[in-house]
């Protein structure tokens, strides 16, 4: 069978990558006119990425994996609703937390030694400001990490076994402790008291 000639009217193309738990809807626009490199940026709570149309298969792969990955470490904080917050925990608590519901999940300013708390009696979650610019998966896991107080008040092995259904705690717990000591904070506890 005779091949078609690659020839540059190749036609741009637009996909639509649903949200993973562990990065936002991605949508991919692949240009013919893009030769080698791609670029990304913000569209409210997506990812746009434009790349060269004539990349397949899992070279076009890694390049959306790298271009999405240094994004969301830029993240400006359009993370800062407390209507995507509370949407967040509500589908996290279905992929990890049996569809446990809070009462509410805000964020506060007003968390000076803790990350994030959990009032078993209100079933309110709070989390606090200074982790609109962590990574969306910090956000998880210590949105994971509260809403299973919801199943288990204290720290017991029962509750870590619903938290630990979050791939990332360990990892949570190291990135919150460095980005304490460089913002010179004195947290109480890894996540959060009470
Ligand atoms: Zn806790």
């Amino acid at each position: 069978m005779a091949r078609l000639r690659a020839t540059p009217t190749v036609t741009s193309t637009v996909t639509i990558e649903p949200p993973r738990f562990d990065r936002p809807e991605v949508e991919i626009r692949a240009s013919a006119r893009r030769t080698k490199t791609g670029t990304a940026h913000w569209s409210g709570h997506r990812i746009v990425v434009q790349i060269p149309a004539r990349l397949r298969g899992r070279e076009r792969a890694s390049l959306v994996d790298a271009l999405v990955e240094r994004l969301m470490t830029q993240r400006p904080s359009v993370n800062s609703g407390d209507a995507g917050l509370e949407a967040r925990a509500a589908t996290l608590a279905e992929l990890y937390l049996d569809g446990v519901q809070a009462a509410s999940v805000r964020w506060s300013t007003s968390q000076r030694r803790r990350w994030a708390s959990c009032s078993p009696d209100t079933r309110e979650v709070r989390v606090s400001t200074r982790l609109q610019q962590c990574p969306e998966w910090v956000i998880d896991a210590v949105l994971v990490h509260e809403l299973a107080h919801l199943h288990e008040a204290d720290h017991s092995a029962a509750f870590h076994e619903w938290a630990n259904r979050h791939p990332r705690q360990g990892e949570c717990a190291l990135y919150l402790e460095g980005y304490a000591l460089g913002l010179g904070l004195r947290i109480e506890s890894d996540v959060e008291v009470g």
